[in-house]
């Protein structure tokens, strides 16, 4: 591998569209992330064999993109499959409505392989955190620029507390937690859909079938908490398995106990605000993410990442921000 120029802190999708733009333009660069498989928010695990998706739930592309070339690609290598245009709309009293929209796309093996197939020919540091970040500078070792890929309050952290980019961008406090609880039951006893918004209900904002989504009909759900009571329980998700798992019953209609069910924490899940630019450069530190653009999502996440790997290699500056 050649010197890196460029140091990209994140091995998410955003991370992965930089180091990939760059790459394209013959621009070297090396991507670190402190987890042991990169992923980040579109991560997967592997429960009682099988693969469940933790973070995301689907993605969408809007046609004529260059996502969308990005995901006929993973399509067309089976990667990826379109998944649903249909969106269960569900109260309190359980799914009432049904919703159509753009075409929602999962993976049979799970969102975490498609970050990882981004980064198949890069070159990526797994187990590396970084502490602190300065103009062209990460724990002491220089680059041309270095780019954080993560939620701002994670990039928050690693800067000088007073510097320009630390007061742009948003705290704790402007993040929504979530947790993720996956719920497996003995058979599917309920009525068939494909995800669901929950709306006016105190512990979940979405439902998916985890066994249609993955194509394997296994009876598994996922649910993820609203942010209310994701704060009653960052220091301890399993806490929030009970309320889930009531509320997940009661908008089902399910008799039966789940059989096993897991619990995971997303301290950072997405951004209360959004920032009208799509990335921050300035002063050789770059900010991507799903912050950056229109609506958090993974093709925002990958928009700035890619957007940003752009203006890095077209030679970008402070006005670039
Ligand atoms: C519960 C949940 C549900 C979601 N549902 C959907 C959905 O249905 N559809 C959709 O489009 N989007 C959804 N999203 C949003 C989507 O997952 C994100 O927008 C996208 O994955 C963000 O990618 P990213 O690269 O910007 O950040 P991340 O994926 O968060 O990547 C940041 C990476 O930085 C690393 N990192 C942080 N700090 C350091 C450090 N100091 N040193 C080294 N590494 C560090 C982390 O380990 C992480 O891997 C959901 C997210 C969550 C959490």
């Amino acid at each position: 591998m050649q010197q890196p120029q460029v140091l990209i802190i994140g091995a998410g999708i955003s991370g992965m569209a930089c180091a990939q733009a760059l790459k394209s333009a013959g621009i070297p660069a090396r991507v670190v992330d402190r987890g042991r498989r990169p992923g980040g928010r579109m991560t997967s695990r592997t429960i009682n064999s099988r693969t469940v998706d933790l973070g995301a739930s689907y993605f969408t592309a809007e046609p004529g993109t260059p996502f969308a070339d990005v995901v006929s690609d993973w399509v067309a290598r089976g990667l990826a499959r379109p998944w649903t245009d249909t969106v269960a709309v569900a109260g309190a009293d359980g799914i009432n409505r049904v919703s159509t929209g753009p075409m929602r796309y999962a993976a049979p093996a799970g969102l975490q392989r498609l970050v990882a197939d981004l980064g198949h020919d890069l070159d990526i540091h797994q187990g590396v955190t970084i502490e602190h970040v300065t103009a062209g500078e990460a724990d002491t070792e220089r680059y041309d620029t270095v780019v954080l890929a993560m939620p701002d309050p994670q990039a928050r952290r690693l800067l000088t507390v007073g510097s320009a980019l630390h007061t742009e961008l948003n705290d704790d406090a402007n993040w929504e937690p979530s947790i993720a609880v996956v719920l497996e039951w003995a058979a599917r006893d309920w009525e068939s859909f494909h995800t669901a918004f929950v709306n006016d209900v105190a512990e979940i904002t979405t439902l998916a079938d985890d066994g249609d989504r993955r194509g394997d009909d296994a009876p598994v759900l996922v649910a993820h908490t609203t942010a209310a009571l994701a704060r009653q329980h960052l220091d301890d998700p399993d806490g929030a398995i009970t309320s889930v798992t009531a509320a997940v019953r009661r908008l089902l209609s399910l008799s039966d106990a789940p059989t096993r069910a897991f619990a995971h924490r997303w301290t950072f899940a997405r951004p209360a605000a959004q920032h009208p630019q799509p990335y921050w450069l300035s002063d050789r530190i770059g900010v991507c993410g799903d912050a950056w653009g229109q609506r958090s999502s993974v093709a925002t996440a990958w928009a700035s990442g890619d957007a940003l790997g752009r203006t890095i290699a077209a030679g970008g500056d402070a006005d670039a921000r």
